[in-house]
């Protein structure tokens, strides 16, 4: 799975920089060759012209030097004559051109080489070698320079340019022929050129950079969010987005926002209580092994307790149970200031609540526990115009690294149902020994009951004769019907608890 998702990963990444290098790539590569084409036509073109222009000013220079036609002269051994001057072998002329030029040069008699510059490996000049035949035979019709790209000598190319040279009659007589290899040609392009090159493979590299850099930022965004939505699917529910992500400020950054805002919302939903926003039972598990891990890890203590809102039965039947949903969210709230930074509370059940003391013993616990109920005790919970009051029994245990919560539970329900048994609206720690004082009522609680809209449910609060004035029709129904909640608490919890 992993291996695959990784894949995945590797394939947006491969597929983002094809399509972001590739493209600048092929670009580059066909101005490359558009560029060096046209250079290289441009640069043939200047070959061809400074080629036809030493020919042509070595033949004016001939006219000049020896007036009069090119004639052969001789049977056997033949020489070739300007006028009066014969130029077979005074190759000095041609020498001096062919040095201040750079290029080959040579005087043919018709297709015959009778002077040049051009020498084989042991020095010796190719006199008398000829032409190619379709160039002499071109130079026939058209009298005019021709251009070649020709191989001169085996292996060797070279841009070749040849210039008539016409006697007085207008007969062709013979040519003179400008050469350069092709190889300096090459390495005259591959000069000019280089600046281009350098331009474009810096363009490409510097496109590269940018695009691998953006293209990265882009890729590792949706690698968080892949590796955060994995983890959440997991059911890891506490995962961070990476900053990179939430502060990239365009499409990614508010995406990684949204996944964020759907944890929390999914983080809700699967731990909270909708009805109080108390962690629920599942979620205080996980925190219960948190909890109790750390302890052992540590040796911290930890506490857990189990409260219940007393005849929490009553106050449904008698309001209803939209005020016994505000009742409990009235507690909820409460527990949740109980338990800030002291642990967590987690609604159990119904009316019942788990606390987990994190880091605490029993002593601080109890005295946090106590103050709480004498909290609820107080409290006015209002319900429309009605002020419900309610109080809570809590049963407590110190933690243990080998007990189980279900076992731990255990204990501090049977702590809660001995306070149950013995008066409610108290804490237990030990079952057996005085509870606090606080169980005494005090006077103005019991006055409160004189009002027409308080009704506290408590054992010490309840008196028949006043709750028979105040309680509802219904809940006189209850009362009618041998449903005794100050008397017949034992008797009555078994049924209140089928009710639930
Ligand atoms: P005791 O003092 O012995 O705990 O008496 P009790 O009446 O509080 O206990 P009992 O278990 O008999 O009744 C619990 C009631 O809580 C029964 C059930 O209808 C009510 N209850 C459970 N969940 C909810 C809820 O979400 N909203 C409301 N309004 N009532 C609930
Ligand atoms: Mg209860
Ligand atoms: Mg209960």
């Amino acid at each position: 799975m992993k291996a695959l998702e990784k894949k995945m990963i590797g394939k947006l990444q491969m597929a983002v920089l094809l399509r972001t290098i590739l493209p600048v790539l092929v670009m580059c590569i066909i101005i490359l060759i558009a560029v060096m084409l046209r250079t290289r036509s441009s640069l043939e073109e200047e070959v061809y012209r400074s080629l036809e222009a030493v020919a042509e000013s070595v033949v004016a220079a001939y006219d000049v030097m020896y007036p009069g036609d090119y004639v052969l002269v001789g049977d056997k051994v033949v020489s070739l004559y300007k006028g009066d001057q014969e130029l077979t072998e005074d190759h000095a002329y041609l020498d001096s051109v062919a040095e201040s030029s750079g290029m080959a040069l040579t005087m043919f008699y018709k297709d015959a080489r009778i002077l040049t510059t051009l020498k084989d490996k042991d020095g010796v000049r190719y006199i008398g070698s000829g032409v190619h035949t379709s160039v002499i035979s071109e130079m026939e019709r058209k009298k005019a320079p021709l251009h070649y790209k020709t191989e001169i000598e085996t292996g060797k190319y070279y841009y070749a340019c040849y210039v008539p040279l016409i006697n007085s009659d207008g007969e062709l007589a013979g040519m003179v022929g400008t050469a350069v290899t092709a190889a300096e040609v090459r390495r005259e392009e591959a000069s000019a050129s280089a600046p281009i090159w350098i331009i474009t493979l810096l363009g490409l590299l510097t496109a590269s950079i940018v695009s691998i850099r953006y293209t990265n930022s882009i890729v590792s965004a949706v690698k968080s969010m892949h590796f955060f939505l994995s983890n959440m699917v997991a059911g890891k529910l506490s995962n961070e987005m990476p900053l990179e992500v939430l502060t990239r400020g365009d499409e990614i950054g508010a995406t990684g926002e949204d996944i964020v805002r759907m944890q929390n919302a999914v983080r809700i939903l699967v731990e909270c209580d909708p009805l109080t926003t108390l962690y629920n039972r599942r979620c205080g598990d996980a925190k219960f092994k948190a909890i109790q891990k750390k302890s052992v890890e540590s040796g911290s203590p930890f506490c857990i307790a189990i409260g219940d809102i007393d005849f929490f039965k009553k106050v449904n039947d008698t309001y209803g149970h939209d005020a016994g949903d505000v009742v409990l969210k009235h507690v909820a709230a409460e527990l949740k200031n109980l338990m800030a930074g002291r642990g967590h509370a987690v609604r159990w059940g119904g009316e019942e609540f788990l606390l987990i003391f994190e880091d605490m013993r029993l002593v601080p616990a109890a005295a946090s526990i106590e103050t709480f109920i004498d909290k609820i005790r107080a409290a006015h919970i209002t319900y429309g115009a009605l002020d419900i009051r309610v109080t809570m029994t809590i049963g407590l245990v110190e933690g243990t690294p080998e007990k189980s919560l279900e076992d731990m539970v255990k204990e501090a329900d049977e702590k809660l149902y001995y306070g149950k048994q013995n008066g409610r609206n108290q804490l237990v720690v030990t079952p057996n020994e005085p509870q606090p004082s606080y169980r005494l009522l005090l006077v103005e609680e019991m006055d409160m009951l004189k009002s027409d809209t308080v009704i506290t449910f408590s054992d010490e609060l309840l008196d028949s004769e006043n709750l028979m004035k105040l309680l509802s029709d219904n809940a006189l129904k209850d009362i009618e019907n041998g449903d005794d909640f100050v008397e017949g608490n034992t008797k009555s919890e078994g049924e209140e608890e089928s009710d639930e």
